[in-house]
């Protein structure tokens, strides 16, 4: 089996449909599949997805937004069940979260002079949860920013005028509603918050006694020694591991569908529990 438990489709922030991304995947090798969308599970809706695939198996998955110690952390939902009422819950409660937070980093963008950015922001976002990478797209087609990455860096990566996350529901809440919707909780992407080793170890240990049960070990195209160093936490911690490529389009970089590595052998695989 090889498995991509980790990635994003036109329902949040990804480019593909859902379908696209089955048949993407498929061609890519990968024989089970979790689409994470940011806090959504419409992918989970679409007739398709529902119908059983011989080729690809779909495992439901969402990853929820939320916060730690002033820091921006995902956790991934996988195996879920996406109709369960634990999971809507929590789907209605971070739609509406991304909506007061819109509110929020509009205000903020307008004082630094950039003009009607909420309404910008959301005519990017369609139907999807609205986001940063909304307002990125904004600022770089009003000539605000010279392109996304300069977007993040400037106005909207961690640390910036656009880094809101006190509208996130707890991290307690997150892996209940999880919990409640029978999927495992999953840090996802630990490396990504550039914590030192004990600031991450506090961290797994409140997500642990709040109920989380994994780490992604491997997460797109990272480093081989990050691997081991989380690979190690892991065992160290207890916790089940699992691997994603968190693909958004292709040819984005750092990520392609499928992982095309297998987790270090000290790892107990997260699918074990599904
Ligand atoms: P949000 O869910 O609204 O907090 O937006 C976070 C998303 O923005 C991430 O999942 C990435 O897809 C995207 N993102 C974060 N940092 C960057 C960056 N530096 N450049 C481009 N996209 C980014
Ligand atoms: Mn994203
Ligand atoms: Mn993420
Ligand atoms: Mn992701």
């Amino acid at each position: 089996m090889s498995y991509d438990l980790h990635c994003h489709s036109s329902c949040s922030d990804g480019e593909l449909s859902p379908d696209e991304l089955l048949s993407m995947a498929q061609l890519a090798g990968v024989s089970a599949l979790s689409i994470t969308d940011h806090d959504t599970v419409d992918a989970y809706k679409t007739p398709s997805m529902c119908a059983d695939n011989a080729a690809i198996r779909l495992i439901p998955g969402v990853e929820f937004s939320t916060q730690w110690r002033g820091i921006g952390i995902h956790i991934l939902g996988l195996n879920i069940d996406p109709g369960a009422a634990a999971i809507e819950a929590g789907v209605q409660f971070q739609k509406q979260a991304r909506e007061n937070r819109a509110n929020i980093i509009a205000q903020k963008l307008e004082r630094l002079g950039v003009m009607t950015p909420y309404e910008g922001a959301l005519s990017y976002a369609g139907e999807a949860p609205i986001g940063r990478p909304h307002f990125a797209k904004y600022l770089v087609d009003t000539g605000f920013c010279k392109d996304l990455r300069q977007a993040f860096r400037k106005y909207l990566g961690a640390g910036k005028v656009g880094d809101v996350k006190q509208e996130w529901a707890s991290m307690c809440q997150v892996i209940s509603w999880i919990r409640g919707g029978s999927g495992v909780a999953v840090l996802a992407h630990p490396h990504h918050y550039k914590m030192t080793r004990t600031k991450l170890l506090k961290l797994i240990d409140e997500f642990v006694r709040l109920g989380g049960q994994g780490i992604e070990v491997l997460s797109g195209q990272q480093k081989e020694n990050v691997a081991t160093y989380l690979s190690d936490i892991a065992e160290r911690s207890g916790l089940v591991a699992s691997m994603g490529s968190d693909f958004h389009r292709p040819g984005q970089h750092g990520a392609r569908l499928g992982m095309h590595k297998a987790l270090p052998a000290n790892c107990r695989p997260v699918w074990e529990l599904f």
